[in-house]
């Protein structure tokens, strides 16, 4: 743990580009055109809203517009690939710039999942004798295993989110509508120095807890009511991630078999993440302690995600989903039940994957009653 305002970890981008360039031969290409923007991110530094990274064998080219003249320059330096990685400032024939970093390479992967038909089109047009080969979940893979530098600002960003809640939980009490408790809680990690929300903030009160991606709303958060606070912050590029249900008073018996039933999934499927393990495994494992309480069909949907550049990444962990857990995945552990009309309880975590466990990065205490 570092507190924050201290330099964060060097993140390792240059490893990150030899790993991909190892990667050529399994996934049978001799170049890699890289367009989903995190992912250009990941192995350059580069932030913008335009950028294309051509990876070959030997080489990479980040091509961008003159808006990022001086910016691209400036991360790629601090990324510490400036030496690796040519610069193309092309604002008129983009394309051309591809087409000329991929010349004379006979396979070229591309992100089947993020590239458009349009520019799918475009690029078969162009990159004259270069077969194209839709590849999926290429860098997402290296993602999924955060580094050091990673790690440290997603807990520096969990951290944030945790001393927000600690400053303006005590507001539950003053009857705020859904939707100003969500501001207050963004401007709390906006004022300790987050560069915004993960994702909409999530304040579902009463009877609009069952709905799992509610909306905050005008509706006054009452005593006596279930609140579901779903939110993260963001910082450097990467997110938290957690949420706490809890009662503003004393809860009800139904309330509170409710909050033990999802936090005793949530602990049990928690205990269960470590290297190795199938993310069906830990899904089953919050399934089953909801299943014995009867709730199995109000839980429907996963129960975690990996998240680090975006919120929601590889690995998924839910029933439908393949894919092992392996040591520094961060993922989140977030079983839920809602019963329509009444409300509903989510308790959520992010988490570190060691080799014997895991460790969380979000601290907040999971107690009901507030
Ligand atoms: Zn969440
Ligand atoms: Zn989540």
């Amino acid at each position: 743990m570092t507190a924050t305002g201290l330099a964060p970890a060097v993140m390792d981008h240059a490893g990150r580009l030899a790993a991909l360039q190892r990667a050529f031969g399994t996934h049978g290409v001799d170049a890699f055109v890289v367009t989903n923007l995190l992912n250009v991110r990941y192995l350059s530094g580069f932030s913008g809203s335009n950028g294309v990274l051509v990876v070959t064998a030997e080489d990479a080219r980040l091509v961008t517009d003159g808006r990022y003249r001086e910016q691209a320059a400036i991360e790629l330096d601090e990324a510490g690939v400036a030496g690796l990685l040519e610069l193309t400032i092309e604002s008129l024939d983009f394309d051309g710039a591809l087409a000329a970093a991929v010349a004379g390479r006979a396979r070229v992967g591309l992100e089947a999942t993020t590239i458009t038909w349009a520019a799918q089109r475009r690029y078969a047009a162009r990159f004259v004798g270069s077969d194209l080969v839709p590849l999926t979940n290429v860098v997402e893979l290296l993602r999924a295993v955060k580094d050091a530098g990673e790690i440290e600002r997603i807990e520096r960003a969990a951290e944030i989110a945790d001393a927000a809640l600690v400053q303006t939980i005590g507001r539950l009490h003053g009857r705020p509508t859904e939707r100003d408790f969500a501001l207050t809680l963004e401007a709390a990690m906006r004022r300790m120095g987050a560069d915004g929300p993960s994702f909409d903030t999530i304040v579902a009160s009463g009877p609009n807890g069952a709905r799992p991606h509610a909306r905050p709303s005008a509706r006054r958060i009452e005593r006596g009511d279930l609140v579901v606070l779903d939110f993260g912050a963001k910082l450097g590029g990467y997110h938290s991630d957690m949420t706490r249900t809890v009662c503003v008073g004393p809860p009800s018996a139904q309330q509170r078999r409710l909050f033990e039933v999802v936090l005793a999934a949530h602990e049990t499927a928690r205990a269960g993440v470590r290297a190795g393990v199938a993310t069906k495994e830990i899904d089953a494992l919050a399934r089953g302690v909801i299943g014995e309480a009867g709730w199995a069909e109000q839980f429907d949907h996963g129960t975690g995600h990996g998240i680090g550049l975006a919120v929601h990444e590889y690995p998924i962990l839910s029933r439908a989903t393949p894919g092992t857990l392996e040591r520094d995945y961060v993922v989140t552990i977030e079983p839920g039940v809602y019963l329509p009309g009444l409300g509903g309880v989510r308790v959520e975590d992010t988490v570190v994957v060691g080799e014997s466990g895991c460790r969380s990065l979000t601290l907040f205490p999971k107690a009901l009653e507030v």
